[in-house]
């Protein structure tokens, strides 16, 4: 117990993104006095929530809602309490945001937008967001407006580093951030996202990937997981996260850079393939994936990422614009970053981010793959691009040869929108032991030990930040102070 607290509240919420957002917003209305410490500098706040698609889930019936959830989860099942919770909860995301000035706007209307269609219930997805159109941040300024225009206290640069627990109790009492002591007389909610930079945990706990890069919000390094860890809880789902998809990322920025090339939806001119490190092709490079996961033998599993990837294309495709997808609909890089890629993607070759060789072979050099395999390769790719007919790995856009030269690579790493796993929680929020008892006061929402255990439907995150928000704090709000 310090000698000393520097901030009181009864619900200390730790992370301003939707799920903090939601949990601080219920607990105020509720009467309770709210503190939000948020690690990143203010302007920077709001994490995934701020370069989401900006879209949330709002089911159209319980019932559907547990089946299609339960689909999703197949055999990495979850509890039915938690199930019947998500269901009702989700159903509610948009009469409790219009009761607090919300207006929300469906977008990509049923069947559209229904990622996994042919699973039972599935009928009941309807994709809400709020503002004139879905991205550019507008769902979160609702958030952020919602949270500023009440007196709840947000501490910037303030990350929760370390939960205080009664050694005898173990109830949680407060946080530890530096050395700030912030006391929660009622208890603490841990909303701070998932661990998409922290690469020890990716390598430890996500499948096929030996290293990860996120399109999302920097800050979130996993510290949810280590404080949770710390005072006894139990994780769940680690291993399931939105991705893997294939970007960019180099030091000098932070997050991950999207390419159009590899956009499903577009198609611009030239050629181009990707290689793993044995400079054979390994998947079709436009399958649009179902958040990163592909069919494999009837089930769906995270794409295969054969770490060095290389995208591989001719100076038609080089020539005809930017490679980088720049546009501020969402994404980190492009909304906060705001990197100014060369129209003509000069200054990226001369700062070595794209390669060029005048030939096949001499591109494969300069990358460091087997020359004669990659112009097998390309040649492959090029006589299938006669016929229309990739036999390999049936890709059907761009089915354009590799045959201007110079050549040109850039390297791709493994990327994510945001990981599932963190401290597992039952149907009241609690953060529970590997028993399944709950640890005293100490509370979770959000991405960080999302319910989501395998299949995951676009916009179900956001709609659970909101749906368990407020079950969180219905329940910490209920807590008798202590002390
Ligand atoms: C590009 C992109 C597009 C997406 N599109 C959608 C979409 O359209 N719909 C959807 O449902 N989902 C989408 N997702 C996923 C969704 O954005 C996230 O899962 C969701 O925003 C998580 O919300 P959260 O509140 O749990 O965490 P976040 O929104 O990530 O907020 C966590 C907050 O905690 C802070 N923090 C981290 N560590 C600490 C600490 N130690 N102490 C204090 N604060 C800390 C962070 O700075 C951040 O502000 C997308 C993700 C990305 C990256």
């Amino acid at each position: 117990m310090p000698h000393h607290w520097d901030v009181e509240a009864d619900v200390v919420v730790v992370g301003f993104g939707a799920a903090g957002m939601a949990t601080a917003v219920t607990a105020h209305e509720l009467g309770a006095k709210v503190v939000i410490l948020e690690k990143a500098p203010e302007g920077q706040e709001g994490g995934n929530t701020r370069v989401a698609g900006q879209g949330y889930l709002n089911t159209s019936s319980v019932e559907s809602a547990i089946a299609y959830l339960n689909a999703l989860c197949g055999p990495y099942t979850v509890p039915q309490a938690m199930v019947r919770v998500w269901a009702e909860e989700m159903g509610k995301n948009n009469a409790w945001l219009e009761s607090l000035g919300g207006d929300p706007q469906e977008h990509q209307h049923p069947p559209v937008g229904i990622e996994f269609p042919d699973l039972p219930g599935a009928d009941c997805v309807h994709k809400f967001h709020d503002g004139p159109t879905y991205g550019y941040s507008y769902t979160w300024q609702l958030f952020e407006r919602l949270v500023k225009e009440r007196p709840i206290q947000v501490l910037y640069e303030t990350p929760g580093q370390e939960l205080i627990q009664d050694d005898i109790t173990k109830d949680i009492l407060g946080v530890r951030s530096g050395a700030i002591n912030v006391k929660a007389s009622k208890a603490v909610v841990l909303t701070c996202g998932g661990f998409e930079n922290n690469q020890q945990m990716i390598r430890d706990y996500l499948p096929g990937v030996p290293y990860c890069y996120t399109s999302g919000s920097p800050y979130n390094e996993g510290d949810g997981i280590t404080m949770a860890m710390s005072v006894g809880a139990d994780l769940w789902h680690m291993n399931n996260y939105a991705g893997p998809s294939m970007a960019l990322k180099v030091p000098e920025v932070r997050t991950s850079f999207s390419m159009q090339a590899l956009h499903y939806s577009k198609e611009p001119p030239g050629g181009m393939i990707v290689v793993g490190p044995d400079a054979r092709r390994f998947a079709d490079e436009k399958f649009r994936t179902r958040h990163g996961k592909v069919p494999v033998n009837g089930r769906w599993l995270p794409m295969v990422t054969p770490c060095p990837m290389f995208l591989i294309f001719d100076h038609t495709h080089f020539s005809a614009g930017p490679l980088y997808d720049g546009h501020p609909s969402h994404g980190w890089t492009q909304i906060v970053e705001r990197y100014d890629w060369s129209k003509d993607n000069s200054v990226e070759l001369a700062k070595g981010w794209i390669k060029r060789g005048d030939s096949v072979a001499a591109l494969a050099g300069i990358v460091g793959l087997d020359p004669a395999v990659l112009e097998d390769s390309v040649g492959r790719w090029n006589r299938q691009c006669e016929t229309r007919c990739d036999v390999d790995f049936g890709r059907t856009l761009m089915m354009t040869p590799i045959v201007n030269g110079p050549f040109y690579a850039v390297e791709l790493s493994p990327s994510m929108l945001n990981t599932q796993g963190g401290p597992r929680r039952n149907e009241k929020a609690q953060i529970v032991r590997p028993n399944g008892m709950p640890i005293p006061r100490l509370y979770s929402s959000g991405e960080l030990g999302s319910i989501y255990s395998y299949l995951y439907q676009g916009t179900g995150n956001l709609g659970e930040c909101l749906a368990f928000g407020r079950v969180a704090a219905r329940n910490a709000v209920a807590e008798i102070p202590w002390g």
